[in-house]
């Protein structure tokens, strides 16, 4: 097999870079960058607290806290709010914004 030895080789005029900054230009436009779902911990809590929302501070503070067992917060979650909330979802959830955890906001 010949290979094309021009392939791999650094551009040898300005005529071959024309147009490189559209090429960036063009990849972010047909792919926003979009941030990632929300966990059922804070899909739950949304439902939750819409109906009570004096609820919010306080249920946040439990469900981050780990004195409080991930099963049972996520059993109370599901429960509570119709939506199913595993205790891995909760473990995430408490690392959110880390390599480990969810993309919800701290
Ligand atoms: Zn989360």
């Amino acid at each position: 097999m010949v290979r094309d030895v021009t392939e791999n080789l650094p551009p040898d005029s300005p005529r071959d870079v024309v147009g490189i900054l559209e090429d960036f230009d063009a990849l972010k436009s047909s792919q926003p960058s979009l941030p990632g779902p929300q966990c059922g911990v804070t899909a739950a809590l949304d439902s939750i607290v819409a109906a009570s929302p004096e609820l919010a501070v306080p249920l946040r503070e439990r469900v981050a806290s780990s004195a409080y067992p991930a099963l049972g917060v996520a059993e109370i979650l599901s429960k509570r709010s119709g939506q199913r909330v595993s205790a891995y979802t909760v473990r995430r959830h408490r690392k959110r914004g880390t390599s480990s955890g969810c993309r919800c906001t701290r």
